[in-house]
């Protein structure tokens, strides 16, 4: 199929490249991300694919069939950035990559936990200015620690076992549990409130849903222990990020690690050093000592790469020849 692969990096042509070795597909590299604005640059290929920031709402994707495309393929997990009910009504098929490495994802979470926990940042540049003091460097032993998972998907369950390797107790929410995973992995189920009540660190693995929009608000960070360590590498907007600013500055939250957030948009993915940024919010959060931000680089492991390129091309090629794949969404409605 023809594809035009919106939002490209380098190491998309890289990997996409490696992947389509074959010449199956005929791939246009666009820089810009696909919005209203860049639509009509996918006009006459069936198929686009794109990335987590890539605007796909009910008009590009009504433009999209208009301009004969008939496959939106994510190289992503998450799917939020879809209307997906449209993209049924408009009969487009979406497809997306469910399980690529969770370990890629599983083990940024981790660097954040250590990097936070025993001020990795703070220490490093201290030592480059020939400061050895450890006041402020105090850390805590993980062993022993309460460890809350909030989502027991393909990348808690992965997060779940170094968790419990480092001799934590892992408690995990999700509403739909698997028992026998848990029992066998020496997980316990608990409702979420009592996973903010009880653990010392909270890690977020559940979708982007209007469900778990906001699902961290100043509500949730009242129920947790204070000093709590929480880290988000799923969507920045189930965190409310003012509410997280609250609780840093009066110290109920202990320390925050995040690859997402709400805005990202407007930021990630992209250089702005030397750009003055207009997003006070996001200023603000890099001002606190206590406060780790990487910029949406979970995923970002040479095996997720790889997995990612050639399971997205394999969807677009499963539509092309039967007109299903197994890794086709549909809305809520229409799904069996
Ligand atoms: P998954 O679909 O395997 O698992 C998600 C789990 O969340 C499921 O078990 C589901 O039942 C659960 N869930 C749904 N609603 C919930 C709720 N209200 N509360 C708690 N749990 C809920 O997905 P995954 O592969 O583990 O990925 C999880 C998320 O991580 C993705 O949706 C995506 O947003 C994010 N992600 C981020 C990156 C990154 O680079 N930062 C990379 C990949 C995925």
């Amino acid at each position: 199929m023809r594809i035009a692969l919106f939002a490209a990096k380098p190491y998309d042509r890289q990997f996409f490249d490696q992947a389509n070795q074959d010449g199956e597909h005929e791939i246009l590299y666009i820089e810009a991300r696909l919005s209203p604005q860049t639509v009509q640059l996918a006009e006459g290929f069936p198929a686009v694919c794109v990335f987590v920031n890539d605007v796909v709402d009910a008009e590009v994707l009504r433009r999209l069939q208009a301009g004969g495309t008939s496959v939106v393929a994510l190289r992503s997990a998450g799917f939020n950035n879809v209307d997906i009910q449209t993209a049924d009504a408009l009969g487009i098929h979406v497809v997306r990559v469910p399980a690529y490495s969770p370990h890629s994802v599983a083990e940024h979470a981790v660097a954040m936990i250590l990097a936070l926990n025993r001020q990795i940042p703070r220490a490093y540049n201290r030592v480059h200015d020939c400061n050895f003091s450890l006041e402020g460097l105090l850390g805590f032993d993980l062993n022993g620690k309460t460890f809350g998972l909030v989502g027991t998907g393909e990348i808690g369950r992965v997060l779940a076992k170094i968790m419990s390797g480092f001799g934590c107790q892992v408690l995990a929410f999700d509403p739909f549990p698997d028992p026998q995973w848990a029992d066998t992995a020496g997980v316990q189920y608990v409702e979420f409130d009592a996973l903010l009540e009880q653990s010392d660190v909270i890690s977020l693995h559940c979708p982007l849903t209007p469900e778990t929009h906001h699902m961290i608000d100043s509500k949730a960070l009242g129920k947790m222990k204070t000093g709590v360590m929480l880290i988000n590498t799923s969507r920045g907007a189930i965190i409310e990020t003012q509410a997280v600013i609250d609780a840093l500055k009066s110290s109920k939250l202990g320390s925050l690690g995040i690859d997402v957030y709400e805005e990202e948009d407007k930021l990630f993915f992209e250089n702005l050093s030397g750009q003055v940024i207009q997003d006070d919010v996001f200023m603000r959060l890099l001002t606190f000592p206590n406060v780790l931000i990487t910029g949406h680089q979970a995923f970002f492991t040479k095996e997720a790469l790889q997995q990612i390129a050639s399971t997205t091309l394999q969807n677009i090629s499963d539509i092309a020849q039967s007109g299903s794949c197994k890794n086709q969404l549909h809305a809520p409605k229409s799904q069996g």
